[in-house]
């Protein structure tokens, strides 16, 4: 007997395929635009933002699941940040493993990496210099709090751009046995950094090599399919599948970029839009990186 992760999962793909429904996934929940890093390659923390009460955030979380999402992903900003009076993000990770099948946390990394949450993504751009480049002297405090953290789910995301493309096989080289697992995207050209995207030649070039490190036997969390199909993004997206829920707490379903960006879909290179995508659409390979990364059973 499947886990009821998996039932509802089933479910889910019968009633939007079938009942003509488009019920989300997976939310991203912005909790905060207040960052302690000024990262060039992000455009939220110059954003002036009041964040939410705790009680907003609970009215919000209810909705979400009301909605259909199952899964949820805390970011900012700095997520860790977040302070409601004596209230902190772990009273809120709490309170969403009542709902949800899994919480995340996406963070910078530089703040200790204690909590509940299921999965906590870190971020990183490259090896210390060109990390370092991008979100000032951190590189060395990141990887002593991933050292020093307990937890048993620690992934480490990176966004490959222009400047950190070449070092990217090193880097997963050096993350390896420190981390559980990598994950990577390509970076979005968000108005006045579309220098930093990558041409489209060494896209396909270093998605070669990230196939080649992951049949080796290297914690690349992606699953192959995925890495294939981001090479030329030929994969058929639901963006309704995704939710995103801003500081204001207000909820869109759709693609990540809307109401932040022009959606252009041949630049895209949303590895977790592609994955979740993939996996409703019954690849196999996308449904086996989804259970590793959320740590699902099978019963
Ligand atoms: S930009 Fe990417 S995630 Fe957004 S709708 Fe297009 S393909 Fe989907």
């Amino acid at each position: 007997m499947f886990s009821s992760h998996y039932l509802y999962f089933l479910k889910h793909n019968i009633l939007t395929r079938f009942g003509g429904k488009s019920i989300p996934l997976l939310a991203s929940y912005k909790i905060t635009h207040h960052c302690n890093l000024k990262c060039r390659t992000c455009p939220f923390w110059k954003i002036n933002s009041a964040a939410p009460t705790y009680h907003e955030v609970l009215k919000n979380m209810q909705q979400l699941w009301q909605d259909g999402i199952r899964l949820i992903i805390f970011e900012g900003g700095e997520p860790f940040l977040w302070r409601d009076g004596a209230y902190c993000l772990e009273d809120i990770i709490i309170e969403a493993k009542k709902y949800f099948f899994c919480t995340g946390i996406t963070t910078n990394g530089t703040l200790p990496i204690n909590t509940a949450a299921d999965t906590v993504w870190i971020s990183l751009d490259g090896l210390a210099e060109t990390h370092n480049l991008n979100r000032g002297d951190t590189f060395d405090r990141i990887i002593q709090n991933i050292s020093d953290s307990q937890h048993s789910n620690l992934l480490v995301n990176i966004t490959i751009n222009r400047l950190n493309i070449e070092e990217i096989p090193d880097l997963v080289r050096f993350l390896t046995g420190k981390v559980k697992g990598i994950t990577i995207q390509f970076y979005y050209p968000f108005p006045g950094t579309e220098d930093l995207g990558g041409a489209a030649s060494a896209r396909i070039a270093i998605l070669d090599q990230l196939i080649k490190l992951k049949r080796q036997g290297f914690p690349l969390l992606n699953s192959l399919s995925t890495l294939e199909g981001l090479k030329k993004n030929r994969w058929r997206c639901h963006p309704w599948l995704i939710g995103s829920v801003e500081p204001t707490g207000e909820i869109t379903y759709g693609c990540y970029l809307q109401n932040r960006a022009e959606i252009a879909c041949a630049k895209c290179g949303f590895a977790a839009h592609t994955e979740l995508s993939k996996a409703y659409d019954w690849h196999f390979a996308s449904i086996l990186a989804g259970k590793k990364i959320f740590k699902f059973r099978w019963y």
